[in-house]
């Protein structure tokens, strides 16, 4: 992408009433627009580090059997009767619209009821099941407080995956298999050693803990007491002497954190599948209730995650795997011969398959420099007047203090990992 041709621009800014880190920044570097308070709407750049999120979840989903489905925003009022979740007084953070004829509906906040409603046509034999659904999506909540920019938004993106077994024991391999997949994601995100499994609140209808994965950082909202050794933690909410006995944790072992859940994983019995009549026929031909369990993931959270967490004084700094383009070409000076080298270079990088950002505008050194470690890009590559003279490049990762002058050779070799 040439930067000359990219409608966004770096602005010196954000909104005044957006206090958050990661909102700032993410404004700042064009990534995402405010539409109102726990609304964004996601820019070029902003969409490219979206995608990376939602394919490192992806990859590590299917990997597991997960079959991707789309599921409808517009929900009927009937199928969350009967699983009693349509009352406001029940759910209260629905939002819900109208058709013209008066009938309500429900805006997506979850999908539990649609997605077993979907299965009864496909599901009745015990040969049917052991599965995993999963969806990325938006869903809407009527938050009362919208803040801290992504992590709590009133419409933002969800990996929710649904799985369906036969028995409580394999239901209990499947919700492993997925903690598993859980654990891979926050790997490759780059958090893996600041995310921990964590005992909590299982909801209403069961005596067991949900898992949420929560991500040590001081703009949490959660608070955790987390074993370091041991590597999982207790939230607050459930934090008793009770539950630290029935983890086998003690109290002195524990230290207190602020968190941000950046996932959660719940058992959720036959809750759903039984109040939405969804059954399966055993090997002996009786009918038998499914297992069902639900894993969220916050995508857009993650991404608001990530931006606290990596970041300087000077703006982002995406990992290799998360960031919009892995290089940005800085050319300075428009003589023919830098415009030669320059153009040359951003082919040969498209080529070589790594996604690069080319500063080809007529601006100020400084002020590109400013730019490209706002935005965070890992690899910069300076073309000059003065180093096309040479036949040399500058080369700077955003994470590094000095730049290095690189042949054109040895600057191909950095990016061959
Ligand atoms: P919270 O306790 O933070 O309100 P939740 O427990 O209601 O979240 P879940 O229904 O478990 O959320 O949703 C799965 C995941 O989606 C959460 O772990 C979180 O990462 C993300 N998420 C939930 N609500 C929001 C929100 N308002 N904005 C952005 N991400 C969210
Ligand atoms: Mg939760």
């Amino acid at each position: 992408m040439r930067l000359s041709k990219q409608f966004t621009k770096t602005r010196k800014n954000a909104p005044a009433d957006e206090i958050a880190r990661n909102a700032q920044l993410l404004i700042k570097a064009g990534f995402i627009h405010k539409e109102m308070a726990g609304v964004y709407a996601y820019l070029p750049l902003g969409l490219r580090v979206l995608e990376n999120i939602k394919t490192i979840v992806r990859e590590e989903m299917d990997n597991i059997g997960g079959q991707e489905v789309m599921m409808t925003t517009l929900q009927p009022r009937d199928i969350w009767e009967k699983t009693d979740r349509w009352d406001d007084k029940k759910v209260d953070n629905w939002f819900k619209t109208k058709l013209v004829n008066g009938t309500e509906l429900g805006v997506g906040l979850t999908h539990e009821e649609p997605i077993v409603d979907a299965l009864s046509d496909y599901v009745n034999s015990y040969k049917d099941l052991p599965i995993y659904i999963y969806q990325i999506q938006s869903k809407f909540r009527n938050e009362l407080r919208a803040k801290s920019g992504l992590l709590r938004g009133r419409e933002f993106t969800m990996k929710d995956m649904y799985t369906l077994a036969r028995t409580q024991k394999e239901h209990e391999e499947v919700y492993e298999v997925v903690a598993a997949a859980y654990h891979r994601v926050y790997e490759r995100l780059g958090i893996g050693d600041v995310t921990y499994r964590t005992a909590a609140d299982g909801g209403i209808f069961t005596e067991r803990f949900s898992d949420e994965f929560q991500t040590v950082s001081e703009i949490g909202e959660d608070t955790i007491y987390l074993h370091e050794a041991k590597r999982i933690a207790v939230n607050e909410e459930v934090y008793t002497d009770e539950n630290l006995a029935r983890l086998g944790l003690k109290k002195e072992e524990l230290v207190a954190k602020k968190a941000v859940e950046v996932g959660n994983i719940f058992p959720l019995e036959s809750k759903y599948t039984d109040a939405l009549g969804v059954y399966y026929i055993d090997e002996n031909g009786d009918k038998q209730s499914i297992i069902m369990g639900c894993y969220g993931i916050g995508i857009s959270r993650i991404m608001g995650v990530l931006a606290e967490l990596f970041a300087d004084d000077r703006g982002l700094v995406w990992p290799e795997n998360i960031a919009p383009y892995r290089a940005i070409i800085t050319r300075l000076g428009d003589n023919e011969s830098t415009v030669k080298v320059a153009d040359k270079l951003y082919e040969d990088l498209k080529k070589a398959g790594i996604t690069t950002l080319y500063d080809d505008r007529d601006a100020r050194a400084g002020e590109k420099f400013a730019d490209a470690d706002l935005i965070g890009i890992p690899h910069r590559i300076v073309v000059s007047d003065k180093l096309v003279a040479s036949d040399m490049f500058e080369y700077k990762q955003r994470t590094a203090q000095e730049s290095e002058k690189l042949s054109y050779e040895n600057l191909m070799n950095r990016f061959k990992l």
